[in-house]
């Protein structure tokens, strides 16, 4: 990596701060926006980059780049796993990562739990909800679905359900957001525990409008890293 994709990427972290500082303000919010810096393809130095502008929290989105890429992460970063993941492979990276934001079913849920349990430890988690019901996406519709997920991660001591993660539709406007902010809202009573915290919504095209709607941690790469 040269100096000067160092300085750019330091120049659009203080940008992204600056947006979100922006919508914070125009929603009247003063809770913290968490900037998640999603390294899939991107080499340990950009994210050495990311970590010196005072990024803690890095998601990844597949089990073979995630294992061979953690060595190098500093130790005092967060990993949350991002992408679509097998039952098969999550005893893979069970441990390894400090939360998995893609839980889309039952059984991946009770896979996790199974998992989490054999190594004594509670996992922290988020649903995937497919907001907009969309068949090219991943995620729980927002109804029976997501009420049955719920209530099954719930009855799983070794999972701790922390909140949703959605990745609604690129031109769908802000219904989305708002559709998300409000179901994130009536989850949170039916979560049943204290730690339902995590609205993980927005990306680098979205990232402002989800903090306008409640996103209290937004998941950037192409912002953050450039075009890959
Ligand atoms: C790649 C990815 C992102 C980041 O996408 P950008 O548009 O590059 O910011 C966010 N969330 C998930 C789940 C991803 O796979």
């Amino acid at each position: 990596m040269t100096e000067k994709s160092y300085l750019d990427i330091s120049e659009n972290y203080k940008r992204i701060a600056e947006n979100i500082e922006k919508a914070k303000l125009k929603a009247g919010r003063s809770d913290e926006v968490r900037i998640m810096a999603v390294t899939k393809t991107v080499g340990a130095r950009a994210v050495n980059a990311a970590v010196s502008c005072g990024i803690r929290l890095l998601g990844e989105n597949r089990v073979q780049e995630f294992l061979q890429k953690r060595g190098d992460y500093p130790d005092d970063c967060e990993v949350h796993f991002i992408g679509g993941l097998q039952s098969n492979k999550v005893r893979q990276i069970i441990g390894m990562v400090s939360l998995i934001q893609s839980v889309d079913g039952v059984k991946l849920a009770e896979e996790i739990n199974r998992r989490a349990a054999l190594k004594n430890l509670v996992a922290d988690v988020l649903t995937e909800v497919n907001i907009a019901g969309e068949t090219t996406k991943r995620g729980v519709d927002p109804g029976g679905e997501l009420d049955e997920l719920v209530g099954r991660i719930r009855a799983l001591p070794n999972l701790r359900l922390r909140g949703i993660m959605v990745i609604p539709p690129f031109d769908g406007g802000a219904a989305y957001f708002g559709r998300t902010q409000k179901l994130f809202e009536d989850m949170k009573p039916k979560a049943g525990s204290g730690f339902f915290d995590t609205l993980s919504m927005g990306m680098s095209g979205d990232y402002e409008d989800a903090v306008l709607y409640g996103s209290n941690m937004v998941r950037l790469g192409t912002a953050l890293f450039g075009y890959r």
